[in-house]
């Protein structure tokens, strides 16, 4: 929302309206409980009332972002996002070597490529498809209970000789759960044993009807060994990418999310980001998670420096205040100071979050043993 009537705002916060009215009386702003704020200014009162909020729920963090949509004439078409979900061996890892590998990519083969969580690959004809590499069945459902909703497209990877298991339909699960269109790839085909007919017909129990099926969820037979496939793989994840018609301003303060973070030897604390809009650059001041932070480099999933990451991109982000969680918000703001101020406050939130779940003390934990 854009916008908050004083009297919401203040009961989000478990706080009077009053309160909050001469709070904005002080600000220079005369106002009754019933009208609205904009978000900069509910920001503002949320980071000063931060110290005394009694309950505070997700939503009051994701206040003090700037969730205003981009106008329709300021969008630009970004590529997907794809994720590759399947039962473990059925060739998820061998899918996205083969995908980043020869053949399907333009001439990015024989480059170094490092492990960043996400990588992008630059097809023939330039366009351009994002891959998470990270996200395992556990971290695609938390980053989405979290709202970060990365994934464009999910890429059900189901081998053809063992056909569909457990965490196959788990995947299923998660991916209609999720609302993301999904493309069957029938792996190992290749296998003397290999039946894709009969992954189809199994498909069918779990409500996912292929289009082989008549239905209108797209399948393909792959070979991630042998490399067959991949070229009409490539185009079924282009077709439902059109479909989607995937949109971002690319010309605002960036906004983007944590795909993975780690303390680095040497380099300190480093976070693969997702730009999700705008464009982040060298020199940006951002708040990230409880986190804030300036960009002092970013590095593509080639190794290379950069000195921009737009929509769809990913990048290595150096130059953060610590480390972040894996679905944090990275967000650009106008200055340190105000960086911050947002970072002490989730910090405050967090600890109180984790106060309230803590056993009140040592007697209450004694007394529950007896
Ligand atoms: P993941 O656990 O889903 O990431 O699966 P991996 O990519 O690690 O593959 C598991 C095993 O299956 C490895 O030994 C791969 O070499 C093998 N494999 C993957 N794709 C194919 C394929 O298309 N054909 C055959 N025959 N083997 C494959
Ligand atoms: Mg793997």
């Amino acid at each position: 929302p854009e916008t908050i009537t004083v009297q919401e705002l203040a009961n989000r916060m478990a706080e009077k309206g009053a309160d909050l009215v001469k709070a904005l009386f002080k600000m220079g702003m005369a106002v009754t409980v019933n009208q609205t704020i904009d978000q900069d200014t509910a920001e503002l009162l949320i980071t000063e009332f931060g110290h005394n909020v009694k309950r505070v729920s997700e939503s009051d963090i994701d206040l003090s972002l700037d969730t205003a949509e981009d106008s329709p004439e300021a969008l630009e078409p970004r590529a997907p996002v794809v994720t590759i979900m399947g039962h473990v061996d059925h060739g998820k890892t061998s899918l996205l070597d083969a995908l980043r590998g020869t053949g399907v990519a333009s001439g990015e083969a024989g480059g170094i490529t490092q492990h960043i969580g996400a990588y992008q690959v630059t097809l023939k004809d330039k366009s351009k498809i994002t891959f998470l590499d990270t996200p395992g069945h556990e971290a695609f459902s938390e980053m989405r209970a979290r709202g970060a909703d990365v994934t464009d497209i999910v890429i059900l990877v189901v081998a053809a000789d063992d056909g569909l298991m457990p965490q196959t339909i788990e995947a299923i699960n998660h991916t209609k759960a999720a609302n993301v269109p999904m493309i069957v790839a029938i792996n190992k085909v290749d296998k003397e044993d290999a039946n894709p007919q009969r992954v189809r017909e199994r498909l069918l129990e779990h409500e996912v009807i292929v289009e082989e099926m008549s239905g209108d969820v797209q399948d393909v037979e792959v070979s991630a060994l042998k490399k067959t496939g991949l070229d009409e793989l490539v185009e079924k994840i282009q077709l439902q990418a059109e479909l989607l018609e995937l949109k971002a301003n690319p010309n605002r303060d960036a906004e983007g999310i944590v795909i993975e973070a780690k303390l680095d030897k040497g380099r300190g604390p480093v976070a693969t980001v997702l730009v999700n809009r705008g464009t982040l650059r060298v020199g940006d001041v951002f708040v990230v998670g409880a986190e804030s932070g300036k960009v002092r480099a970013l590095i593509d999933d080639k190794g290379r420096q950069v000195k921009e990451a737009g929509p769809s991109v990913p990048v290595e982000v150096l130059g953060l205040s610590g480390v972040p969680s894996a679905g944090d918000p990275l967000q650009v703001v106008e200055n340190e100071a105000r960086a911050r101020e947002v970072a002490e406050y989730r910090q405050s939130v967090l600890l109180q979050k984790r106060t309230a779940q803590a056993p009140a003390s040592l007697e209450s934990m004694f007394s529950a043993l007896k």
